[in-house]
């Protein structure tokens, strides 16, 4: 069944502009295509595929349960799981073969009571050096020190060693260039130690994009395949947005002076206005904080009025309009569009957190080629 609300993913932008971001790297740089997060909200099995057809070599993802959903769906790419597993998960990795980040001697001095022997496949594990961000990853030499036994075991194999960048997006670089010079200080402990280590990489989206030659052997993109990039700093790539949102007024009505809608009576009208009902609400992802933005309607700027409820929220119109009106919450209508950055901004946030936090509950139907490719709803979305 499928719902009034409901996003629309243009799968072509995906693989056009992964195949844009493959072009402006060098020939010899891996391409990783960071699918976590339901590929940032766009279907991660879709996504997947539109990297590959791109010619994106590996995946990542952020956790077990997701690298997991993507083998169960047929994708047989090298996958890299970002976050550190549960060591008492680590047969799940083995059975399927995904890369694991460590980074600690303590994960693998637990993990040594789950490996069972009953298979030949190797561990394939990154590791993970924290160079500021300060989120995971080996701060110190001893850390690094005490890891490097476990990484030296025969049936381990470094497949890379990696960090990530804290000011990417920003104008000033100072902090990166450090974190930058920190990270070429603990390759140099690695290359030390005589371990074999595949690939060394550093770059997301925005490193990748913004300075090619932090390239190294891979870099990760995420944000950039659905278009999400610092375009004012990045001008070799014009990358498109992939995901739209729309609905259907639902119910029309006029306002009378004074009357007022909405929950605890938030909004009251100083004037008599037209005001439509749309059939979507914070359980869909549009939380409260998106009072104060705006959708089209018949090509015009509509403001959301009221509290946003759980299933519904009111808009100001500018005059009446017909039932089932077609309402842009994202994308363009007209000559006018609702981006994602405007609406990050008023948030206070980043465009990703918009496209992951819309929820199963709307429909998301698939356009490839401006050609209809299906569409999931929470009835089969799970
Ligand atoms: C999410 C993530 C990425 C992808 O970053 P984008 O800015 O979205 O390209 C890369 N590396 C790590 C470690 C991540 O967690």
């Amino acid at each position: 069944m499928l719902r009034d609300t409901r996003v629309e993913i243009n799968l072509s932008h995906i693989r056009e502009n992964m195949m844009k971001i493959r072009h402006a790297l060098p020939e010899t740089v891996k391409l990783m295509a960071v699918v976590k997060a339901d590929g940032y909200g766009h279907g991660d099995v879709a996504s997947a595929q539109m990297a590959k057809q791109a010619g994106a070599d590996l995946l990542a993802v952020a956790y077990l349960n997701e690298a997991l959903r993507l083998r169960a769906n047929g994708i047989e790419m090298p996958i890299l799981i970002l976050t550190p597993i549960n060591p008492q998960e680590v047969m799940f990795a083995l059975e399927h073969q995904f890369m694991l980040t460590v980074t600690s001697a303590s994960w693998f001095e637990e993990m040594r009571a789950y490996k069972h022997c009953s298979t030949v496949n190797k561990l394939q594990v990154h590791v993970k050096m924290d160079t500021g961000l300060g989120r995971i990853g080996i701060q110190s030499k001893e850390e690094w020190d005490e890891l490097v036994p476990w990484l030296q075991a025969e049936d381990v194999i470094v497949d890379g060693f990696y960090t990530h960048f804290a000011t990417a997006g920003k104008a000033d670089t100072s902090f990166l260039r450090q974190q930058h010079a920190r990270f070429i200080e603990m390759m140099e402990w690695s290359k030390a130690s005589g371990l074999k280590v595949n690939s060394y990489h550093c770059a997301g989206s925005a490193a990748a994009l913004r300075f090619p030659e932090l390239g190294m052997d891979m870099v990760r993109i995420g944000a950039a395949m659905f278009g999400f990039y610092p375009e004012q700093l990045v001008d070799t790539v014009k990358l498109k947005p992939a995901l739209s949102l729309r609905s259907n007024i639902m119910q029309v009505k006029l306002l009378h002076k004074g009357e007022c809608i909405g929950y605890d009576n938030s909004y009251r009208a100083d004037e008599d206005q037209w005001i439509g009902t749309v059939p979507i609400g914070y359980a869909d992802g549009w939380s409260q904080s998106m009072r104060g933005t705006e959708m089209l309607v018949q090509g015009e700027r509509t403001p959301i009025v009221g509290k946003i409820c759980m299933d519904q929220l009111m808009v100001r119109l500018h005059g009446p309009c017909e039932l089932g009106t077609e309402v842009t919450l994202i994308g363009s209508q007209g000559d006018d569009q609702i981006t994602f950055a405007e609406l990050a901004a008023h948030l206070g946030s980043v465009s990703q957190e918009i496209s992951t936090s819309i929820s199963p509950r709307v429909t998301r139907i698939y356009k490839n080629e401006g050609r209809y490719d299906g569409y999931e709803t929470i009835t089969n979305h799970h």
